[in-house]
């Protein structure tokens, strides 16, 4: 069978080679490519991988939000608005990046979420920690985007960042993509979640965060939730979770 993941950029991306490794560890001839796919082009990019013989597909920057209309996406996608899986066989796509971050905070002590960014991942989570029951407050830069999501979501929204009032903040802004720090009141007590990863260097909000004697951990963890989830959807088998958490140096 093969699979992709489709995006632009896309080269970058460890989903290759963590898929590579699932499959192995399973004793899987599978393939899975990280395939450049320009927005605008999805749809028509789909049917073509689909006669190529390709099974399914992890959707990533910037055709999450595309996807919903190229496919028939579950219920719990469209609250999210984006699509980040698809079988291409059913067509059926789903959203595992709010499920799969679930998965990254069991187990972390606190129910009171600070939520950084208003974009498509920060809704994917908005979303899937309200669902659980979750406290969240959402701040992001652009103050109305975090009115408009709070408010879809049942969650609060603040103007500048608190300094109080939650256990767990994430980092769903594009600002470690920058290089930049956020101006966060670090507190050893909380645990600190970046989306973004790098293999070369922790990420700058990660290294604020530890610096500050916290618990911070790398957007490595959700890429290999959510990629587990998106491999037991195409395949119905449990994912080798622990095959694929060390491909991406875990
Ligand atoms: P979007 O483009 O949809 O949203 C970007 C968000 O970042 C917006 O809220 C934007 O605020 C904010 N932002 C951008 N630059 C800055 C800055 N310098 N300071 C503060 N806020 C900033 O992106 P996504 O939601 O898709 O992705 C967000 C991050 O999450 C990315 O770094 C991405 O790589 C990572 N990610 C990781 C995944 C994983 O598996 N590990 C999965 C999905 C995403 P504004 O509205 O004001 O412009």
């Amino acid at each position: 069978m093969k699979f992709a993941v489709l995006g632009d950029p896309v080269a970058h991306s460890l989903s290759p080679a963590m898929h590579a490794a699932a499959f192995e560890a399973l004793g899987l001839d599978y393939t899975y490519d990280a395939v450049r796919v320009q927005a605008g082009t999805l749809g028509t990019r789909l049917k073509e991988l689909g006669h190529k013989g390709y099974r399914g597909v992890n959707i990533t920057v910037p055709l999450k939000e595309e996807a919903l209309g190229a496919c028939n996406a579950d219920a719990f996608a469209l609250r999210c608005g984006a699509v980040n899986t698809i079988d291409l066989q059913s067509r059926v796509g789903i959203n595992t990046d709010g499920p799969g971050f679930l998965e990254v905070v069991r187990g972390i002590e606190g129910r009171e979420v600070l939520l950084l960014g208003a974009g498509g991942s920060a809704r994917a989570l908005a979303v899937a920690l309200r669902e659980a029951g979750f406290g969240v407050t959402i701040w992001n830069r652009n103050p109305d985007r975090a009115a408009s999501l709070a408010a879809s979501v049942g969650a609060s929204w603040t103007e500048s960042i608190p300094t109080e009032g939650y256990d767990i903040a994430v980092n769903a802004t594009s600002s470690s993509l920058q290089g930049e720090s956020l101006d966060l009141n670090y507190q050893p007590t909380r645990t600190y979640i970046d989306l973004y990863y790098s293999m070369d260097s922790d990420t700058a909000f990660v290294a604020d965060a530890r610096a500050a004697g916290a618990h911070a951990i790398d957007g490595r963890e959700l890429l290999v939730a959510q990629g587990a989830l998106s491999f037991e959807f195409w395949l119905g088998i449990p994912a080798p979770r622990q095959a694929m958490r060390r491909a991406v140096g875990l």
